[in-house]
């Protein structure tokens, strides 16, 4: 066999378009292999996201077959897949998106050991983030503590550019390719599929919603965000192809700030998911079994706690404002270890991710980058700003759909002969001296 052949090791960036890893090495090398390697360790992790992510792969593969190429997979652990592979098709490079959490952290430094001890070249690309974690610094810091500051300094810097997918990818001969698993259900009836077509489309029909984000994204019931988390979890869309396609000033490309702001601390503290960030944090949490299932499973007798809980549960999504209060519920008002929240949060969640999911996590605890971490909470005012109305309350807790407009948020206060028709458990008991909006 005469010339070069590369791999790009495929992770959490499932996509064909603007893909700086896979088209530098189409650009470099005569043949490419593009490799996903299902590792175990990662396959017990949340059902949801496993079978996005085979959605995924089975699109990666479609697009890869149109462009005269293949995806080849393997099981097991991806080091020893990558370099395994590398030796059977004689490759002389790998190449693949840094990325920023332990687990990538350990795979990046054995991949190097290993790619050293074999001689092979090792070239880690931009792509999981509009700006590269690390580009920006602060006077005095290797990494932005705070939001404001790093969303000015990400704003005004100059970002790469697009790539549109490679020409052609040729595959070496006679690769075994693998064949894709069959889709597992997962456990969200309401999830949305996984793949670079679906964000596409995702995408094209979200961006006339664009200039009303700043109106429409808290409003719960309202629904006005993009939903475009999961297919930036996983890469079938770039978050630059993102940016770039609405205005760098507005407050939905701003979000994207808040994802990439995420990523740069958690490269630099890759502790985050499970030590307090914030240094002199106090942390004196309470474990209480009960009152996690309750949370977990939408019956703590808090509708806009329970509404939240429950489209998590039936969506693998939940909207910011809702995972803002369900948080807050659990670490502020109950007073539980947010690395509990974390947990459940990461089993559920399409987008559940180490980085963004920790790092908002530690946000409402008051542990991570909030400037004001001891900022009180109140749910009832939250539910009676978000949902004026009651509608996403009765969407998610049918129990209470017939109880009109915003007295669904305090079914406690209804009257007696009513609230005895519901079958709707009453607000588990808060530690500490009762709250306001309890009373
Ligand atoms: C406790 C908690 C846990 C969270 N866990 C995750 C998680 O695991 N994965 C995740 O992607 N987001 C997480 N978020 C952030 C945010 O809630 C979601 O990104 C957002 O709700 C996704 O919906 P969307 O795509 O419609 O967002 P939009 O409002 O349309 O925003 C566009 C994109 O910006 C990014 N973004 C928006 N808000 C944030 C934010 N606060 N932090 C970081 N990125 C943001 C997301 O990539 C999102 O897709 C969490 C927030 C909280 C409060």
């Amino acid at each position: 066999m005469t010339g070069r052949t590369g791999i790009v090791l495929f992770t959490r960036d499932l996509r064909v378009h603007d893909h700086p890893a896979l088209a530098t090495s189409c650009a470099a090398f005569d043949r490419v292999v593009p490799l996903y390697v299902l590792d175990p360790a990662l396959a017990q992790l949340s059902p949801n996201r496993t079978r996005f992510l085979h959605q995924s792969l089975a699109a990666l593969r479609a697009a890869l077959r149109g462009l005269g190429g293949d995806l080849v997979l393997r099981h097991g652990d991806p080091v020893a897949e990558t370099i395994r592979l590398a030796g059977e098709v004689g490759a002389e490079g790998i190449a693949l998106s840094a990325d920023v959490s332990r687990y990538a952290e350990r795979r990046a430094t054995r991949l190097r050991a290993e790619c050293e001890r074999h001689r092979l070249h090792l070239r880690f690309f931009p792509g999981l983030t509009v700006v590269d974690p690390g580009a920006l610094r602060p006077t005095g810091g290797d990494h932005y503590r705070v939001f404001s500051p790093y969303h000015r300094a990400w704003s005004a810097h100059r970002w790469r550019d697009e790539l549109g997918p490679p020409a052609r990818v040729t595959l070496p001969a006679q690769v075994p390719v693998g064949r894709l698993p069959a889709v597992p259900a997962g456990d969200s009836p309401e999830a949305v599929p996984g793949g670079e077509d679906e964000a596409w489309r995702r995408l094209t029909t979200w961006l006339p919603a664009v200039p009303h984000y700043g109106d429409r994204h808290d409003d719960l019931a309202g629904d006005g965000t993009s939903r475009l988390s999961p297919y930036l979890r996983f890469g079938c869309l770039s978050p630059l192809t993102v940016a770039n396609r609405a205005d760098r000033d507005s407050p939905f490309v701003r979000q994207l700030c808040w994802r990439d702001f995420y990523h740069q601390v958690t490269a630099a503290f890759p502790d985050i998911s499970r030590r307090a960030y914030r240094r002199g944090a106090t942390e004196h949490w309470r474990y209480a079994d009960d009152t996690l299932a309750a949370w977990q499973q939408g019956r703590t007798g808090l509708p806009i706690v329970d509404a939240g809980m429950r489209q998590l549960r039936a969506q693998g999504w939940l909207h910011n404002r809702a995972r803002l209060i369900t948080a807050g519920y659990l670490t502020k008002t109950m007073g539980l270890d947010w690395r509990d929240g974390v947990a459940v949060y990461f089993r559920w969640l399409l987008d559940g991710d180490v980085a963004n999911n920790s790092g908002n996590w530690q946000w409402v605890a008051g542990t991570g980058n909030d400037t004001r971490p001891y900022r009180g909470f109140n749910p009832i005012r939250q539910a009676e700003r978000y949902d004026p109305d009651g509608a996403y309350v009765r969407r998610w807790v049918p129990e209470l759909a017939t109880v009109p407009g915003a007295a669904v948020h305090q079914p406690w206060r209804l009257p007696t002969a009513l609230r005895r028709t519901l079958d709707y458990p009453s607000p588990l008991e808060v530690p500490g001296p009762e709250p306001v909006w309890l009373r």
